[in-house]
């Protein structure tokens, strides 16, 4: 039995504190929100919340409950065929927590909901009408499921009055089958993220991710960006694969943030609007400082 790889030292992480920290914290219990960022013990809280430069904080939250239709095999969010109902008053409890806690820059994000008819579209939509109508300024990014490639849920999605729609592709093309859960695919995500280009009203862009140290090679890694770069999507985001539990996917090696920093770099030269690329990167990491700049730019 192999042992598992050492974490190299800059897979080191920094857990958040100090007093800022503790205060965003209760004032999030008052207000009844949770976060992705603190459910997942996020190392970039200290960056994404507190803006960075250009000030625009960042959280991600999950909507449609905590429950997936799906398994995937690097993932470690609880899974069932049928997950309770969600709240119908959600979008509304959502955008006024949202509001009151005063971000710039929120995600929304959502586990599959292939049980539900609208796989949750209707959701998501609702959840950002009622974020824009509280507070216009508001960037809100979707980051959505594969609605199974239905293009109603889609088009509800994209023109719902967001700024950014986000689908994760995850992995390389060749690894598909053996990373995500099997209703998911190469050729339905892409065409989710070329459609929402489509359906959406021009400026808004669109968006993916993808873990490495999965088994890619650095081939791969450049020919899925290629062809996601010919679907349309605007910005791109490459993070290491982190293994959640000894029952998930093994991680196959630590890409080196030189390594990382050469995607970037071959990224923007292919023409993405922005990619974030480094070993703490999450498809959500710092979205809205690389949003406000790429706009200033
Ligand atoms: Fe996790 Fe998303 Fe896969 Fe569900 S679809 S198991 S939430 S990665
Ligand atoms: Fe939250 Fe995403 Fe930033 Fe992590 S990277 S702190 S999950 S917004």
């Amino acid at each position: 039995k192999k042992a598992p790889k050492p974490k190299p030292e800059w897979m080191k992480m920094v857990i958040p504190g100090g007093d800022k920290y503790a205060a965003i914290k209760s004032k999030l219990r008052e207000l009844k929100l949770n976060t992705v960022c603190e459910e997942a013990k996020c190392p970039n809280i200290g960056e994404c919340w507190m803006g960075g430069e250009t000030g625009t904080a960042t959280a991600t939250i999950m909507i449609l409950g905590d429950t997936c239709t799906r398994g995937c095999r690097f993932c470690a969010v609880k899974t069932s065929r049928a997950p309770p109902p969600p709240d119908p008053e959600e979008p509304k409890k959502v955008a006024e927590a949202i509001v009151a806690w005063g971000l710039d820059y929120v995600v929304l994000t959502s586990v599959d909901r292939d049980d539900m008819s609208d796989q949750g579209s209707n959701h998501f939509a609702e959840t950002v009408r009622q974020l824009k109508s509280r507070k216009p300024s508001m960037l809100v990014e979707a980051l959505v499921p594969d609605f199974q490639g239905d293009s109603k849920c889609v088009e509800r999605v994209a023109t719902s009055g967001l700024d950014v729609f986000a689908h994760n592709i995850e992995t390389v093309e060749e690894l598909q089958a053996s990373v995500r859960d099997r209703r998911a695919n190469f050729t339905q995500s892409i065409h989710v993220l070329q459609m929402a280009k489509e359906m959406a009203p021009p400026g808004t862009l669109t968006k993916t991710s993808i873990m490495l140290g999965c088994g890619e090679t650095p081939v791969q890694v450049v020919e899925t960006m290629r062809k996601v770069r010919e679907a349309g999507v605007d910005v791109m985001t490459l993070g290491q694969y982190m293994r959640p539990t000894k029952r998930h996917m093994p991680v196959s090696e630590y890409i080196t943030p030189e390594a990382f920093e050469e995607y970037r770099k071959i990224g923007l030269e292919m023409g993405f609007r922005y990619v974030a690329s480094g070993p703490m990167v999450r498809s959500s990491y710092k979205a809205g400082e690389f949003f406000i700049k790429s706009m200033i730019e």
